[in-house]
């Protein structure tokens, strides 16, 4: 699937879409995926814009850390034991939103891995 037209994303840090909030900090969001493959499927994005996870270079490792750093808490918030992190990069690597985005999935989910 190509990528949307539109990074969605955007709309849901400006609040102009609504999304169910888990976790919030000044540089990076977290929300329940609308479509969940699986029992807790959230979805963890920088307020900044960012493309894809290509984007990554030294000025903004600290910020790609953090969305480590929100899975953690996230997943303890959530009561996860263990989860699995997933992240598709650009369209050729099945990326929808053009937004960069974590997704912290229950341990319930089947990946091909
Ligand atoms: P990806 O294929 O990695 O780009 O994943 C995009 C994800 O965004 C999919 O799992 C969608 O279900 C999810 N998604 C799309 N629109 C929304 C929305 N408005 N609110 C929450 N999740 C969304």
């Amino acid at each position: 699937m190509p990528f949307l037209p539109e990074n969605i994303f955007l709309k849901i840090i400006s609040g102009e879409l609504p999304s169910k909030k888990v976790y919030e900090t000044d540089q990076i969001l977290a929300f329940h995926d609308i479509t969940p493959k699986a029992k807790t499927h959230i979805l963890i994005i920088p307020k900044v814009e960012l493309k894809t996870a290509k984007e990554v270079n030294l000025e903004n490792t600290e910020l790609f850390g953090q969305l480590f750093l929100a899975a953690k808490i996230i997943a303890e918030q959530e009561g996860l034991d263990g989860y699995k992190l997933h992240m598709n990069v650009d369209e050729a690597g099945g990326q929808v939103v053009p937004h960069v985005h974590l997704h912290l999935l229950s341990a319930d989910y089947k990946s091909n891995l």
